[in-house]
């Protein structure tokens, strides 16, 4: 199969090309649509539409409300095979639509991860709304000063006599402000620089004391501040058990890291489609831009590099959803991916000329959206340390 052609289809299952039948209806006709609003608007617009078209509880273990995937997941948990396709579709569409996807997985499955006696009632009723789209997820790890290094939390949760308070300043928080709750990493012992003593929690995007100031990044993504100054939590608000926050925030980073990279591919599958039509139908220098053998040679490492990156993604969800060892495979899988997806919306940038800056052309928005990825859920470089440590100790 062509790198050009979708990339998606090498994971599929009955249920799984249904869903993504209905991904490509919906991208197709939602993609302009999701360009003309604003991006609050366009989330709540991508949101419903991915709700309305059953997407939405691919994030979501079946267990607790979300799709049946037959063969491709214990019941427990989220098929990473299949959301590492239909992020793929929706990315080759509009980044709104992957993004509000994933989202809804990434933010609540920290309640999957630390689902106890205690919590089980308010985790079951979240979840189940997230996968409905009744509720937005949002995922709180990144504070002005924890970035990379998670140990350096200093968002504190403090035990008081009804449950716990929290003070704390998140940023780059996707779904800030459209979000119904947030799942936040909090220090609950210890100083910022040590990795224990970090517990999450469940918090209201309503309760008092909890604000949010949007800001803007380079392509449309809801994101923003959040501020919780003596946020009152109840008991049930902890997930999993006091200290074990890390774990969860890695365990659900573990689950969703791979389908970064395979958005990146989507981009990237997108961009190479528009390079081969642009360079089929302009004409310079009285022939085809396709004529020029410089250009055939950049489509065929563009095709190359997103060949080889479906296959590291392939291979890294497959041992994810086997429950393998699979950190190194991840990592090559996110590093090589969302670098190479880059590269490939560049030299369609390059391809398209003039076209390829012009805001509303297609390229010009994959350049944008496509950028984010080698940073968020654990940078270029981030990845390039679990690779080297993986092969040098
Ligand atoms: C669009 C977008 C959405 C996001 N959504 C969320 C979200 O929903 N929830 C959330 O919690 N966070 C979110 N983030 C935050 C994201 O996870 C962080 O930006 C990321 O982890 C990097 O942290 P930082 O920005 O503080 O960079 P820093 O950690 O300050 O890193 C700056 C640079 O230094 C490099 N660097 C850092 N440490 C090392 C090292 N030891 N060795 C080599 N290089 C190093 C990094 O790779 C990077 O190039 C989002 C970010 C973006 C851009």
């Amino acid at each position: 199969m062509s790198a050009a052609k979708d990339g998606a289809r090498a994971f599929g299952s009955r249920e799984l090309d249904a869903a993504l039948a209905r991904a490509r209806e919906l991208g197709a006709r939602c993609e302009r649509e999701l360009d003309g609003l604003g991006e609050a608007e366009a989330a709540r617009r991508a949101l419903r539409e991915l709700s309305a078209h059953g997407l939405l509880g691919w994030a979501v273990p079946q267990m607790f409300g979300g799709a049946a995937t037959g063969e491709l997941a214990d019941p427990a948990t989220v098929s990473v095979r299949a959301l590492c396709a239909l992020r793929d579709v929706l990315a080759s569409h509009h980044g709104m639509l992957d993004v509000m996807l994933v989202m809804q997985g990434l933010g609540s499955y920290p309640l999957v991860l630390g689902w106890n006696d205690a919590n089980r009632a308010a985790c079951a009723q979240r979840l189940a709304a997230a996968a409905r789209g009744a509720q937005v997820a949002a995922f709180a790890l990144t504070e002005p000063g924890a970035g990379s290094s998670l140990a350096e939390t200093a968002t504190r949760a403090t035990r008081t006599a009804s449950g716990w308070r929290l003070d704390g300043h998140k940023t780059f928080i996707s779904n800030a402000g459209i979000a119904d709750f947030y799942t936040v990493l909090a220090r609950t012992s210890g100083e910022p620089g040590k990795a224990e003593g970090l517990s999450m929690f469940a918090v209201d995007a309503r309760a008092r004391g909890a604000s949010v100031e949007p800001f803007e990044v380079i392509a449309p993504h809801p994101i923003g501040e959040v501020r919780f100054d003596a946020v009152e939590l109840p008991a049930d608000a902890l997930l999993g058990t006091v200290d074990q926050g890390l774990a969860l925030a890695l365990g659900t980073l573990a689950r969703f890291r791979t389908t970064v990279a395979a958005a990146a591919n989507g981009f990237a599958r997108r961009a190479l489609a528009e390079t081969r039509a642009h360079l089929a139908s302009r004409r310079q220098f009285g022939k085809p831009l396709a004529a020029n053998q410089a250009l055939r040679f950049d489509v065929a490492e563009m095709d190359v590099r997103l060949r080889a990156a479906e296959l590291l993604v392939a291979e890294a969800a497959a041992l994810v959803d086997a429950g393998a060892e699979s950190g190194l495979a991840v990592a090559r899988a996110k590093l090589f991916a969302t670098e190479g997806a880059g590269w490939i919306c560049d030299r369609a940038v390059q391809l398209h000329g003039g076209l390829g800056v012009k805001r509303g052309s297609v390229v010009e928005r994959l350049f944008r959206e496509v950028r984010a990825l080698r940073i968020y859920e654990g940078t270029s470089e981030i990845q390039k340390l679990i690779i080297a440590k993986e092969l040098l100790g």
